[in-house]
């Protein structure tokens, strides 16, 4: 099991170690099977009586008949176990001692593997992803001392030096260092930090030191939800993975009744014990859940979090994709340019610092460009006595008695102030700041693309995503001199967050699995209206990260194009590992069977087949390359 808690680090290799796996449970499956192997030699070199054949067969067959019971009666699910059990009766009772004795044997080592193996694999995943020290060095009184992870306080001071991982979310008041945030991101290239820069848990310090002030530790820390929810993630079934056991439940009693007409054709025990080996349908339910896991801790490791296998084969099928303008397409680095005065009574720098005070707690990019704008111009800008932020429109605040609007058009006209002409934006996008009902001014910001967005729109439409939307609660001037630099498909300004919904859910009505692409800010309803919602710089906003299906660490747009070719690979590989694994080679099997080229012993032995190559195949996706534009 992955575990949300603190643990001591894991070997770096990656791989964990087979020792740590042995558990006691795990000796007495080994004491089981090499004593039924065993006494079934013995007793074909006709050493020991059939009794004691028997036995073995009992002591082999416990698990197996506690395991498919279980099954059977709490989940309604015949498993292998069921098939392997009643394959081993009919063959003892039907005179093939020998042959289901080492049927069984086999079965039981190749289960025992395959336990071992997913195990390692889910241990793997945790190493990949890392952890967090376990203890952490705080200063208190000019005096510095270790202390468990467990015992910090918030507000406690911590020192991290080059070299050393991160233990708490915090934030930097001493020291200069470069970090590297991988671990969160999946960016190689160290980050800078200094006074007043967020710093994250399980990042690590390449060069200098850093005096952390605690906000965050242990389960509440940003690296322990996204170790949670890669745990979670196997919870959230892909609708493949259901269909597979639909169809494994469709194809028993099919099988069982084959199964019977053959023996009341053949009169042949042996032939029906080769067969109940090829028509267990249980791979069915092994081909997807280790791609899943597989792949969303390959995602994981790129800073993309995929909350479960339900989303990956949603942004794998998708086929439009809608972006939201504001925070997303744009805020590379929004700035006020230009600042008009309509209003004699308000000047200017006053426009400006009434405008960045209303905008001060808000989290919108904008506002905080307008707060950025008052700061460089060395404007004291005021708390405010109250704030309200009014979803896609703007702010509403009363500061030093006054009451000020900042947004678009639309919240002035819902406070009933005139606006006496339309503000020619020219593809900047126009604040407007009322001041006690009065429109007083225009602050203009100009917004440019992320890097890389023209690559990832190309690189989307490459891969198979048909329709490109952009939303915005902006105008349309400042939205169209943003889409003309993209391939967009289909523009909506000046919308609310409610048309927001609409349009996706329009997308839907006309046939197409929409993926959204927002970053929380006046999007979360159309995040969670779409198939599948994608949260950008969800280390920032840890709303965004609990909000969205899917959620990218950093604000790249190139990890959509990457989290979309992770779930492609998946969706592929698990359709290659039903076909293939489990399909042709059970077809072949059953071929062979019936048609007496091999008898029960090779089929246990070629049923080995897809079991490993359903393994090998799936875990291949930890270490894929991903293109991400
Ligand atoms: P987008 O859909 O492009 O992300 P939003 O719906 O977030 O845009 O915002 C729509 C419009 O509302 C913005 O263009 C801006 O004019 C206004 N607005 C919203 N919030 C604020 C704010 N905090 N400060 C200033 N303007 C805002
Ligand atoms: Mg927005």
């Amino acid at each position: 099991m992955i575990s949300a808690t603190v643990e001591a680090q894991p070997s770096q290799s990656g791989e964990a170690g087979l020792r740590s796996l042995m558990t006691r449970g795990r000796w007495i499956e080994v004491a089981r099977i090499l004593f039924t192997g065993l006494v079934a030699l013995l007793y074909w070199q006709q050493i020991v009586p059939i009794w004691l054949l028997w036995i073995a067969v009992a002591v082999g067959l416990y698990p197996l008949v506690k395991t498919g019971l279980i099954d059977l009666f709490t989940e309604r699910k015949i498993g292998t176990e069921i098939f392997v059990t009643i394959a081993t009766l009919v063959a003892v009772f039907g005179g093939e001692t020998v042959a289901g004795a080492v049927l069984m044997v086999i079965i039981l080592i190749a289960e025992f593997i395959a336990d071992l193996n997913t195990d390692r694999a889910r241990a793997s995943i945790k190493a990949l992803i890392g952890s967090v020290p376990q203890t952490a060095i705080v200063r208190e009184d000019n005096i510095e001392r270790v202390v468990p992870i467990a015992d910090l306080v918030v507000g406690q001071i911590v020192l991290v030096r080059t070299g050393e991982k991160i233990p708490v979310d915090g934030v930097v008041v001493g020291g200069l260092a470069s970090v590297n945030q991988a671990p969160i991101t999946g960016e190689s290239i160290p980050q800078d930090k200094a006074d007043g820069s967020p710093v994250f848990a399980g990042t690590i310090v390449e060069a200098g030191a850093l005096d952390i002030k605690t906000e965050k530790v242990g389960g509440d820390t940003i690296f322990s939800r996204i170790i949670a929810l890669v745990e979670n993630a196997e919870a959230e079934q892909a609708p493949v993975q259901k269909l597979a056991d639909r169809v494994a439940s469709w194809l028993i009693p099919v099988v069982f009744v084959f199964l019977i007409v053959v023996f009341l054709v053949t009169r042949d025990v042996s032939k029906i014990v080769t067969l109940l080996i090829f028509t267990s349908p249980a791979e069915l339910g092994l081909a997807t859940p280790i791609v899943m896991i597989a792949a969303i801790a390959r995602a994981a490791r790129s800073g993309i979090l995929i909350k479960g296998g339900l989303y990956l084969e949603q942004l794998a099928k998708a086929d439009a994709i809608v972006f939201d303008k504001t925070g997303t397409l744009t805020a590379n680095k929004p700035a006020v340019v230009r600042i008009d005065s309509l209003d004699r009574t308000v000047p200017e720098p006053d426009i400006l610092r009434l405008a960045a005070s209303a905008d001060r707690r808000s989290a919108h990019p904008l506002a905080k460009a307008v707060v950025e704008a008052a700061a460089r111009e060395g404007l004291l800008v005021p708390e405010p006595d109250s704030y309200e932020q009014i979803q896609g429109r703007g702010v509403r605040a009363t500061v030093e008695s006054r009451v000020v609007l900042v947004g678009n058009p639309a919240l002035l006209r819902e406070h009933n102030v005139p606006i006496a002409f339309a503000v020619q934006s020219g593809g900047q996008t126009p604040v407007h700041v009322a001041v006690d009902g009065k429109f007083c001014g225009v602050l203009y910001i100009a917004d440019t693309l992320r890097p890389g967005a023209g690559h990832a729109v190309a690189a989307l439409k490459e891969h198979g995503i048909r329709r490109v939307v952009m939303l915005t609660g902006d105008n349309r001037a400042s939205a169209d001199a943003i889409a003309n630099q993209l391939g967009i498909d289909e523009i909506q300004a000046d919308l609310m967050p409610e048309d927001k919904v609409a349009v996706i859910a329009d997308l839907q009505n006309r046939g197409f699995k929409v993926a959204m692409v927002g970053d929380g800010v006046n999007d979360a309803p159309a995040l969670a209206r779409a198939d599948i919602g994608i949260a950008m710089g969800a280390a920032g906003t840890q709303a965004a990260l609990e909000a969205a299906d899917i959620a990218l660490m950093t604000d790249d747009l190139g990890k959509i194009v990457g989290a979309r070719n992770i779930a492609r690979r998946a969706y592929r590989t698990v359709q290659e590992n039903l076909w293939v694994g489990v399909g042709v080679v059970h077809v072949l099997g059953i071929t062979a069977a019936l048609m007496g080229w091999i008898g029960p012993i090779q089929a246990a032995f070629i049923h080995l087949g897809p079991d490993v190559a359903v393994f090998l195949n799936s875990v291949k996706l930890l270490r894929i390359k991903i293109e991400e534009a």
